[in-house]
């Protein structure tokens, strides 16, 4: 027997009053919680943090790896219980997308054409993001402003359903993402797209109160996430 305080769902009991605090939060900036929608991020979880998620009664759930989102998507299937809207947000190899794409309900991290085209091909007419790089940082992943115009016409082109635009703010103090969350959102007034995937953990207020309306909150629901040796993040 393992010592249940230290199990992983020990950890995930304290989901339901995280959950409250993160809607108190997204309340606090001047959202409504019914409108924000909130992306419950279990990367580095198992399924049972999914399983945790959708008993609080969250139902979408991100993704930045395609070996996890198969394996917890395998075991979820295997439940009798509802099954979540996953949304892919991590850096995607164009190799990956046919195994993620019998899963995945939105794709956020969409930062070029090439990626796009596969996707269209394995998912004709999936839900995309189009990811920006609004902080001029290379390790970040995202399209740079300047080809935007482009992507997103190649995007439509290949048949994609472009919902909105998707940034990843700078880290470090959470007003240092102002301007890059204010630049996607200009920048999607001026595509005519209505959503807005931006926000994390630490940076929920300010991305809500810059129009977020759908935030990426992996920590603080489920607590510090267990390290990964060998991978990225
Ligand atoms: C991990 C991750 C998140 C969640 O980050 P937290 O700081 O744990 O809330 C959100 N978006 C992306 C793209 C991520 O990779």
């Amino acid at each position: 027997m393992v010592d249940a305080a230290a199990t992983p769902s020990a950890a995930l009991a304290g989901l339901p009053e995280r959950l409250a605090a993160v809607r108190a939060r997204i309340e606090r900036a001047g959202g409504d919680p019914e409108r924000v929608r909130l992306v419950a991020v279990t990367k580095g979880f198992g399924a049972d943090a999914v399983r945790a998620a959708l008993a609080a009664g969250l139902t979408d759930i991100g993704e930045s790896y395609v070996q996890e989102l198969e394996a917890k998507a395998g075991e979820l299937a295997d439940d009798d219980g509802p099954l979540p809207t996953w949304h892919f947000i991590g850096r995607l190899q164009r190799n990956k997308v046919r195994k993620a794409a019998p899963h995945v309900g939105l794709w956020h991290s969409v930062d070029r054409l090439s990626l796009g085209v596969e996707i269209a091909r394995q998912a004709p007419g999936a839900a995309v993001f189009a990811q920006v790089n609004t902080t001029d940082e290379d390790q970040k992943g995202g399209c740079p402003p300047t080809l935007l115009p482009a992507l997103l016409d190649g995007l439509r082109d290949v048949g994609l359903d472009v919902r909105g635009l998707m940034t990843i703010g700078p880290a470090g103090d959470p007003e240092d993402a102002r301007p890059a969350f204010r630049r996607l959102r200009e920048l999607a007034d001026a595509h005519g797209l209505r959503e807005l995937s931006m926000g994390m953990s630490d940076d929920i207020e300010v991305a809500v109160d810059e129009g977020a309306t759908m935030i990426r909150v992996g920590g603080a629901l489920f607590g510090p996430r267990p390290a990964r040796p060998g991978m990225r993040h």
